[in-house]
């Protein structure tokens, strides 16, 4: 890690100075907990950044364990993918990765403990008499005629959910705690429940599934995990991890410590949402560059250190918020503009004819790669009688605002000559095709001799040399700011969040791919080669524009 990273303290990092004075601990212990059932985002990132971040700064470790009780909705595929995205943000997990199924067994020992201490009973009702006894945020729950039922039925009913001999939903085991509890979740939650259902890493060991509640608490123990920290919607469920670990024959006493979700504008950070985006085919996967994925992000070009910088920036609060977008493009602008090396490509391909250039002619031009540090050295370019600018870059006539190249008028192209464009060609639809200029072969590195003031400087590709390219450019992938307070979050998906361009770049960039994966293309933004890309059919995305544009659409 980039010894220039630095944390700011936070309320955690104050609870956990406090705990290590006090003599409460002596080490500090985390762990990250996915549920594999979709691919990680940037929310993650930021408990990652605080869990693995506070296991470093204080010489601690942090776990990873895969949170993995609902086999229905898990697979393989995501626990790898899990895996190499935290790898990728550039932490490490202390020994093996661990999963809750590790500690099946003991999980279901620990709540046959609670039938045997009376605060655990298997419930026959229906899910709808269920719901209907839990009562309302405003008035108490009642107590279901299971409620109680001696301790050995109860045991030997638990023996029975567990041997596979009642379908889904037919009962459930739930802790006996307090119907009239002013938090829902103590309301005799359900802690087992009967899954038929084949398990990525138990198999078909297992027919019955502990709930999340009484599953994170335990595991937490089980690990010897000292400070749990977890999102703002976890807070009332607090009373229950407590409950849990204070009523089990267990050493280890974990605290659970909640800070707010990341929200992002103009994107959605769930995983339920984020599924539905993939499995409709709105974009192109889970690693589609519009996707606030981590391997989304990887794709569009982002760096690890980028978003850990973004993630120090966010910082780490109890208060709910929603991040602009342009943070999160700040800190890889911030990361290219000084890493990433200096190339030129063109979009939008107009050909420049250099009459005063013989055909067959080259001129070899050395080209530094960054413009503010000389140690990433040099290119050498050709320039011939064809070369290719932006359509953009060319106008008949313009005033003098337009810095760019215009009839009879002189441009500087890019480490390389002043030209002047002479006429211009057009095909049927009067866009410009071609245009003709003469070069002043004196101005290589230099301004014209006799004095002419060139302001304008665009860039270039070599026509005889160059490489045919295609250009992805992201929009944001969502027309409203906070998409999921829409009623059908899929309508406010932006139609053109993915404009296509074919173009050329300057030769050989796929042979030298820089250490930081991205270029600036001069003029035009960010960019990195896509993961279809081949050397025939080169493909590059663009990571982010040179400047913010978001104030401009907001306005
Ligand atoms: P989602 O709501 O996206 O489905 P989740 O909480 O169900 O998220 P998990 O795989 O259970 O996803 O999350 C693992 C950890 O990451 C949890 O500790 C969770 O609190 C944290 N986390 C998830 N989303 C965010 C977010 N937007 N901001 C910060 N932390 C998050
Ligand atoms: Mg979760």
């Amino acid at each position: 890690m980039a010894e220039t990273e630095h944390r700011p303290t936070n309320f955690i990092r104050q609870i956990i100075d406090g705990d290590l004075a006090s003599g409460l601990h002596n080490t500090v212990k985390t762990r990250f907990p996915p549920e594999p059932n979709g691919f990680l985002h940037i929310g993650h990132a930021k408990s990652i950044c605080l869990n693995f971040g506070i296991a470093q700064d204080y010489t601690g470790t942090c776990n990873l364990r895969f949170d993995d009780t609902n086999p229905a909705k898990e697979d393989i595929s995501f626990v790898n993918a899990i895996k190499e995205d935290v790898s990728w943000l550039g932490f490490a997990w202390d020994g093996e990765e661990r999963y809750s199924s590790n500690y099946f067994d003991q999980l279901h020992g620990y709540a046959v403990e609670l039938i045997e201490k009376g605060l655990a009973y298997v419930d026959f009702s229906t899910q709808e008499e269920m719901r209907e006894m839990r009562g309302t945020l405003k008035a108490p729950g009642t107590n279901s005629p299971y409620r109680d039922t001696d301790i050995d039925t109860n045991k030997r009913e638990f023996e029975k959910m567990t041997a596979g001999e009642y379908d889904e939903g037919q009962c459930c085991l739930r802790a006996k705690i307090d119907m009239a509890s002013s938090f829902m979740c103590m309301r005799d939650p359900v802690i087992y429940r009967v899954k038929h259902a084949h398990h990525h890493q138990t198999g078909d060991k297992w027919c019955v599934y502990p709930m999340y509640d009484f599953t994170h608490c335990i595991s937490d123990a089980i690990e010897g995990i000292s400070h749990s920290l977890c999102t703002l919607e976890f807070q009332d469920n607090r009373r229950l991890y407590d409950w849990v670990i204070e009523n089990i024959s267990i050493e280890c006493t974990p605290r659970q410590y909640e800070f707010s979700r990341l929200n992002l504008e103009y994107t959605v950070l769930s995983k339920r949402r984020l599924i539905q985006l993939v499995e409709e085919n709105h974009v192109e996967g889970w690693d589609d560059p519009r996707m606030p994925t981590i391997a989304g992000l990887r794709r569009r070009g982002y760096t690890p250190g980028s978003i850990r910088e973004f993630c120090t920036r966010i910082g780490v609060t109890k208060m709910d918020n929603m991040v602009e977008m342009s943070m999160l493009e700040a800190c890889i602008r911030d990361d290219l503009n000084v890493n990433a090396p200096r190339a030129m490509a063109v979009l939008d391909p107009i050909k420049l004819v250099i009459e005063n250039l013989p055909e067959g002619e080259s001129i070899t031009i050395e080209a530094p790669n960054h413009p503010n540090d000389e140690s990433m050295g040099t290119r050498t370019l050709s320039f011939g009688r064809e070369i290719w600018i932006e359509a953009e870059d060319f106008r008949e006539s313009a005033n003098k605002k337009f810095k760019r190249l215009v009839l009879d008028k002189e441009v500087r192209l890019r480490n390389a000559f002043v030209v002047k464009a002479l006429r211009a060609e057009k095909d049927a639809n009067d866009k410009v095709t071609t245009v003709y200029c003469s070069y002043d072969p004196d101005t290589l590195g230099k301004d014209p001799a006799d004095g002419r003031k060139v302001k304008g400087v665009i860039h270039w590709v070599d026509g005889a040399t160059g490489a045919p390219a295609q250009f992805r450019l992201y929009d944001r992938l969502f027309n409203v700011p906070n998409p999921a307070a829409e009623e059908s979050f899929t309508d406010a998906i932006n139609p053109a969040s993915l404009e296509v361009k074919e173009g050329w770049v300057e030769p050989g960039l796929d042979n030298r791919i820089p250490k930081i994966g991205a270029w600036q293309f001069e003029r035009t933004g960010y960019f990195c080669l896509d993961k279809h890309s081949t050397s025939d059919a080169l493909v590059f995305n663009r990571t982010v524009g040179l400047r913010d544009t978001w104030a401009k659409i907001e306005g």
